[in-house]
């Protein structure tokens, strides 16, 4: 008999995992169990689905189920949830609503991705509260703005996050009155105060209505919700969109006793293997192991699935191929500006990681001074003291910013210092950046700072 891979989730992780490894190995029979209707769908397009910068839903798909069972040999079972594991007899049970089966399988991927966390708040089940992680919670929102009801005037948003920051653009494209709600001090935490703050000056100028260091108490109104409460101030809200982050889907994992680590996610060796030998996790749900800090790290983003999917078809298919590491990379559009960070930059986790770490924050010009068009950047970068490796770094502003943010993250992966960071030769032309690109002044200034202190 043919070996049969079974894949649990259908997107990112699930799909890549399952092409590479039918490619790679044709005889190998392939399914894959979607509890959803979609696979293969680019969850990160759905902002700008609700903003109304791409029309249809169906557009943020990438191959269909019939594409993948018709032109790539995989056999897709949509509306089919893997509900058990039996890591003993190599089966899973699936369910379709209605009935349950089993299937065996000789090596298994969970890629069952995170899910939205929903606070304890009062009036979080009111009509108009959404969360945004799924196609349907997409495909609703914009349902609100644009079906047959009277259309939302104003919008509340719980969480500075990246979801966040890309939902109050979306509705401010749609012509809704923003309010956005965040219990800490800035939004985007993990892009560190000098970057969140050059953002906040930006949502406020674009008629944001920010209130930081606001916790929301309670969602009020009859069935729809109608008013965002907090602790001084009743807001009148049409709609609601809560962005408080995601978490793993890990408990089908727990349930068959594969280890969860302490962050809550399956935990996973370099291969991402589980604590079952031919049990793999990928993606949202599963542990990566972090290119600085060497520890495993949780990072939701659509490139970690994407490559270690791919990496674990390969292993599969008789290549062992190692996941990566990850840097937690990451790059959001707030309006006009771009927004994106790298590694470890806050100095607490820096600092638990054994790193003394140093900071220097500069501000420069996109292009040459001469040249039409630019804009400032703001770019924060953070090294170790004592062995003067770069540990992370922020960019933040206009004109191709945020990409910039990409040099940094190879330094990462080649644990180069802030001096080795300085010599990378970067492109320069006058429409393009200033001949010394604001990621080599940034690390200038902060070697002139690790050698003066
Ligand atoms: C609004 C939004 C914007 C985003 N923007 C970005 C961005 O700009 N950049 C970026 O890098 N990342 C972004 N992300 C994150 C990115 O989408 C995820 O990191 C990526 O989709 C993770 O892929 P995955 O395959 O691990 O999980 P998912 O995409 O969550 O897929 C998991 C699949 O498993 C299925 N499933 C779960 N349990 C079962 C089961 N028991 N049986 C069968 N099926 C099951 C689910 O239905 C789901 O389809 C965004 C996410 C959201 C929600």
């Amino acid at each position: 008999m043919e070996r049969q891979f079974v894949v649990v989730g259908g997107d990112a992780a699930g799909m890549s995992a399952a092409s590479k490894a039918k490619r790679d190995d044709p005889e190998t029979d392939v399914v894959v169990f979607e509890r959803g209707e979609w696979v293969s769908y680019a969850a990160c397009g759905m902002p700008y689905y609700v903003a109304g910068v791409v029309d249809d839903l169906d557009d943020l798909v990438t191959i269909t189920p019939e594409e993948f069972r018709s032109e790539r040999g995989i056999d897709v079972r949509t509306g089919r949830e893997v509900t058990e594991i039996d890591p003993e007899r190599n089966r899973v049970t699936v369910s379709d609503g209605d009935e349950t089966d089993e299937q065996s399988y000789d090596d298994l991927l969970l890629a069952t991705g995170a899910h939205a966390v929903r606070p304890p708040i009062d009036g979080l089940d009111r009509d108009g509260v959404y969360v945004i992680h799924d196609m349907a919670d997409a495909r609703a929102i914009r349902e609100a703005i644009d079906g047959d009801g009277e259309p939302p005037r104003s919008a509340g948003i719980l969480g500075g996050g990246y979801v966040g920051v890309e939902m109050a653009e979306a509705f401010a494209e749609r012509g809704l009155d923003v309010h956005l709600f965040e219990m800490l001090e800035h939004v985007l935490d993990p892009f560190g105060a000098e970057t969140a703050s050059v953002v906040e000056d930006h949502l406020r100028e674009q008629g944001v209505d920010l209130r930081l260091g606001t916790a929301i108490t309670g969602f009020g109104g009859d069935d729809r919700v109608e008013r965002v409460e907090t602790e001084t101030d009743s807001v009148p809200v049409d709609v609601v969109v809560v962005g408080a982050g995601v978490a793993p889907n890990a408990d089908l994992a727990a349930e068959a006793g594969i280890e969860v680590g302490p962050i809550g996610a399956v935990a996973t060796d370099e291969y991402g293997r589980t604590s079952e030998a031919n049990v793999y996790a990928a993606g949202d749900c599963a542990e990566a192991r972090h290119v600085v800090t060497g520890e495993p790290t949780h990072v939701p983003l659509a490139l970690t699935a994407n490559r270690a999917g791919r990496a674990i078809g390969a292993t599969v298919a008789g290549t062992p191929t190692p996941v990566g590491d990850v840097a937690g990379t990451a790059i959001v559009k707030a309006f006009d500006l771009e927004v994106a960070r790298t590694g470890v930059l806050d100095h607490e986790t820096a600092r638990e990681a054994g790193f003394d770490p140093v900071t220097a924050t500069i501000t420069d010009r996109s292009r040459a001074h001469y040249y039409p068009g630019g804009a400032e950047i703001t770019v924060t970068l953070t090294a170790d003291r004592e062995s003067e490796r770069v540990l992370g770094a922020s960019v933040v502003g206009a004109d191709r910013a945020g990409k910039r943010i990409d040099a940094v993250a190879a330094a990462l992966h080649a644990g180069a210092t802030v001096t080795e960071l300085e010599r990378f030769d970067l492109a320069y032309a006058p429409p393009f950046s200033p001949v010394w690109d604001p990621v080599l002044t940034a690390a200038r200034v902060l070697d002139g700072r690790l050698d003066d202190e």
